[in-house]
């Protein structure tokens, strides 16, 4: 079996490792260059996400992914004004009940992508933008890029992200909806704002600061082990570069009403947005890295009807949005996928069927909430 998988993100990378730790022959074509746009800061890595990278990664990998992993995330922070000073007054559980996040730990996005990307060297394929794909007679696909290049597969897994090429072609009857909600977020080294007493107040969990009519979410990113030193020890291929100069640091979100003028004035934006809040939350938006802080729209796929399975099919992104844990599902997707096409390579189920009944289980369990995008994809 041969599988062609659009886009090196969160799902495809850890789908293509799957398929080939089992023996399938499986490429990733990324529309970016190698070095990639930056793709977020942290995220929020569940025991969905967590239990896909257990199942289709190298155990190297892993074991870097879940040394450089910060504390647990247990429950999440209600903050107020109290007696003019941010005093804890609330927690809820992460217990993915009513939007809720589940428990989890942050891990740095930068570097889980350059650890995906760690033994896959002879697999992606740089600057290569998917454009068409043409199902044949003899069930295999023909798959078009950008630079008039071709080629064919067995399976054209669509796992190119909320804009997917592959699922506009292939169903285009499912939309991404624009929710009208948008939040401008940005990251600060850990070092300029220790001394506010903000990080030892929240510790490890997310918490969401409710001063003066505006809601301020932060989340404290803490590297269970210096990168560096976890580098050496458990993935010493990884790209050095990865790892260089990465440090602790604070991550926080603000809603807004607009999407603001361009990129260079986000954070000049989010400063504005937060000059009526207490000095503490004011210096971690002044002291942030200015070319971190990005613009993002809320978006959403409705829940589409089920289609029938074929030899193209779409993870992650490309098919259903879910904010704040998004990625968790795309690697879940990577994972179900994965065993099922294992199956049918086996010969234990027909190919169809076992791509039928991944879309019947990825339909069933992730849709019907919306997803943050940067602002312009
Ligand atoms: C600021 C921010 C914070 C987030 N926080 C969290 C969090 O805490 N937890 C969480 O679980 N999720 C979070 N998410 C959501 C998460 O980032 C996404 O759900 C996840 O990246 C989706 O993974 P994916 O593999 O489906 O797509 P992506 O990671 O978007 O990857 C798609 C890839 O496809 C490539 N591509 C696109 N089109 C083409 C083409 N035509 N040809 C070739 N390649 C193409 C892209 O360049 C990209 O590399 C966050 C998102 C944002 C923006």
């Amino acid at each position: 079996m041969r599988v062609i998988v659009i886009g090196a993100g969160l799902g495809g990378l850890t789908l293509a490792h799957g398929l080939r730790r089992a023996g399938i022959e499986v490429v990733v074509y990324e529309r970016d260059g190698a070095l990639g746009r930056p793709q977020g800061v942290s995220l929020h890595l569940d025991d969905r996400g967590g239990s896909a990278l257990r199942a289709c990664l190298p155990p190297a990998q892993v074991a870097m992914v879940e040394a450089t992993t910060g504390g647990p995330r247990e429950q999440t922070l209600t903050l107020s004004e109290v007696d003019g000073a941010l005093a804890v007054v609330g927690t809820r559980p992460a217990d993915g009940m009513a939007g809720r996040a589940l428990p989890g730990r942050q891990v740095h996005r930068p570097l889980l992508r350059a650890i995906l990307l760690t033994g896959l060297a002879d697999v992606v394929r740089f600057g290569a933008e998917f454009t068409r794909f043409e199902r044949r007679a003899d069930g295999t696909v023909g798959v078009w890029f950008a630079d008039g290049s071709r080629d064919t597969a067995d399976v054209l897994v669509g796992a190119d992200g909320i804009g997917s090429a592959v699922r506009r072609r292939y169903l285009p009857q499912v939309r991404v909806a624009d929710t009208g909600r948008r939040m401008l977020m940005g990251a600060t080294p850990l070092r300029a704002v220790v001394g506010t007493g903000l990080p030892g107040l929240i510790g490890d969990s997310p918490a969401a600061a409710r001063v003066r009519g505006t809601t301020m979410a932060l989340g404290v990113l803490r590297f269970g082990e210096p990168p560096e030193a976890a580098r050496q020890r458990w993935l010493p291929a990884l790209r050095q570069a990865a790892v260089a100069e990465v440090e602790d640091y604070l991550m926080w979100a603000v809603p807004v009403t607009q999407d603001p003028p361009g990129p260079a004035a986000v954070w000049r934006r989010a400063k504005e947005l937060t000059k009526e809040l207490p000095p503490v939350l004011r210096s971690v938006v002044d002291q942030a890295w200015p070319e971190v802080t990005v613009a993002l729209r809320i978006g959403m796929i409705p829940p589409p009807p089920a289609w029938p399975a074929g030899p193209v099919t779409v993870i992650g992104d490309a098919i259903h949005l879910a904010p704040g844990f998004g990625g968790n599902l795309a690697m879940r997707d990577a994972h179900h996928l994965c065993e099922a096409l294992v199956e049918a390579h086996r010969g234990q189920r027909d190919l169809l069927d076992a791509v039928g009944s991944y879309e019947d289980t990825m339909r069933r369990n992730s849709f019907a909430t919306p997803v943050a995008t940067k602002a312009g994809r």
